[in-house]
């Protein structure tokens, strides 16, 4: 250890390269790595868990913080387990699997307060006062509905399986236990066929080889199941023997070739040809009555009332139905709809929110800039009967200000009873929430994956005249940092 002044009298890093130190665990990174503080020093330590004492060797040391290998557990957490999944590990998909679920849920919560006073301004008072428990899985494993599994080589064996860090070496597995449990059986079948009739995975190195991945989709509430394999070519040897062990799992409903010759790390190629069935498949989500206890406690009451969805392989579609039925379910009843509102739902993807909110509101209009969800939300609209949602392309700090434009010349005097948002992890461009403030819907109800952008946005509506009423989070991603939240805001009257 060091922490002498360098030549120009400026502190030299505290620690070095190869020092070896014991430290405790008090959070967790953005990257699922558990952060200690030493001296006021940071130190970033994968696959160490808040409540861990660790002994450690730094790898990187910079000014203020560096990044340490674990060499021991001196003190285990009282919340690690032994995580389920045996490749949890090497894997990293689920970064924090060994902490306990309860604890999961916990750091969450602490996550999004933290960021509620820390980056968005408010009161500690008041951030406890409207921050509701985070809404956990009964089930936290199973639930993700699709999976895109990479296919090797190892020596003359396929194998399926994941990339093991950023390398192209890929680390054998057949089952995930986040994911669906028949995708085992599909693998097993891929890489049965590969052995059988000597076909070969690609090499993302080369460029070389065959079969490149299984994509695999599953409608959660209808069975349906969907396998879409991609392939470095446009035909597979004994494609008919393939297709009909496939078709002989229960529930499959669509069977496709996906061609992708380019050497690229996007997945799917644009070219499709379905071998079995149809080409897409079917499910539906649940709109559940939303009531809330005077402890902020919810339970989630099953209403008659679904709405279907059409998935094909290159289909947006969110990966956790059973929370996201819940997650849309509180949204619905934050936008507090009677029947008769106008609803604008921007960042709409394939309109999922938007046709949960045109069961209860006069007119939706959605807006996505991706122009295949929206030729899926239409068609979504169309299969459910919906004919109160309208959808356009565009960005949304492009599209609401030309209709507000539009509107000023025109001088409607259509009213915007609410707004909803579902941005991606950079939360909403600075026109688009200027714009939102301009048209000053009664209510703004703020759907987020990333709690920082979220508390920025929401300070700078509550700038704007919004009061924020509730936070909700929402365990979208079990065993991941990752933590959804649904914000409701009410216009304060002049
Ligand atoms: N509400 C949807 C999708 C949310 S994901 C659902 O729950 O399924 C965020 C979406 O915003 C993505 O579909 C992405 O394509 C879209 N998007 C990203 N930037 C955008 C922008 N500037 N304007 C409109 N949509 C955008």
């Amino acid at each position: 250890m060091s922490s002498k002044k360098g030549p120009k009298g400026r502190l030299q890093t505290k620690y070095k390269k190869n020092d070896i130190l014991t430290v405790s665990i008090t959070d967790i990174g953005s990257g699922g790595e558990g952060i200690g503080r030493k001296d006021g020093y940071i130190l970033f330590v994968k696959d160490a868990l808040i409540g861990d004492t660790v002994k450690v060797c730094i790898t990187k040391a910079q000014k203020k913080y560096a990044y340490a290998r674990l060499l021991k557990i001196e003190k285990p957490s009282e919340y690690r387990i032994d995580p389920p999944c045996p490749i949890s590990k090497p894997c990293g998909g689920c970064q924090i699997q060994a902490l306990r679920y309860d604890r999961q849920l916990a750091f969450k919560q602490d996550k999004v307060r933290e960021d509620l006073i820390r980056i968005g301004g408010f009161e500690d008072d008041f951030a406890d006062r409207i921050l509701r428990p985070v809404i956990g899985m009964e089930q936290p494993y199973r639930y993700r509905n699709k999976a895109q599994v990479p296919v090797g080589m190892r020596g003359s064996e396929p194998v399926t399986g994941f990339y093991a860090g950023r390398t192209h070496y890929i680390v054998p597995m057949q089952d995930c236990l986040i994911g669906d449990a028949v995708n085992q059986k599909i693998l097993k079948i891929m890489t049965d066929y590969m052995k059988e009739n000597q076909v070969s995975a690609y090499d993302e190195e080369t460029g070389e080889g065959f079969i490149r991945h299984v994509l695999i989709r599953s409608g959660r509430a209808t069975g349906q199941i969907m396998v879409c394999i991609i392939v470095n070519g446009e035909k597979l040897p004994q494609e008919k023997e393939l297709t009909e062990q496939l078709m002989h799992i229960p529930g499959m409903t669509s069977v496709s070739l996906n061609t992708n010759k380019e050497k690229t790390n996007v997945i799917l190629g644009k070219k499709l040809r379905v071998l079995a069935g149809r080409p897409f498949i079917e499910d539906t989500l649940r709109i559940y009555q939303v009531v809330e206890n005077p402890e902020k406690e919810v339970s989630f009451i099953p209403s008659e009332k679904e709405v279907r969805f059409r998935i094909s392989p290159h289909s947006f579609y969110q990966v956790n139905p059973q929370q996201t039925e819940k997650l849309y379910s509180i949204a619905l009843s934050f936008a507090g709809l009677t029947g008769r509102e106008t609803v604008w739902d921007l960042y709409c993807g394939i309109g999922t929110i938007s046709l949960f909110l045109a069961r209860h509101a006069g007119k939706v209009y959605g807006v996505e800039i991706v122009p295949q969800a929206i030729e899926d939300a239409k068609e979504n609209a169309r299969i459910n009967g919906i004919e109160n949602a309208f959808f356009y392309t565009g960005k949304a700090e492009e599209v609401l200000p030309a209709y507000r434009e539009r509107m000023r010349k025109e001088g409607s005097s259509e009213k915007v009873d609410v707004i909803v948002v579902d941005p991606p992890r950079k939360g909403c461009d600075r026109k688009c929430l200027d714009t939102i403030l301009d048209i000053a819907p009664e209510r703004i109800v703020y759907v987020s994956c990333d709690p920082a952008t979220l508390a920025r946005d929401l300070k700078i509506l509550t700038d704007g005249g919004y009061e924020l009423k509730a936070v909700r989070p929402v365990d979208q991603f079990a065993h991941t940092v990752h933590v959804e939240v649904c914000c409701l805001m009410s216009r304060v009257k002049d």
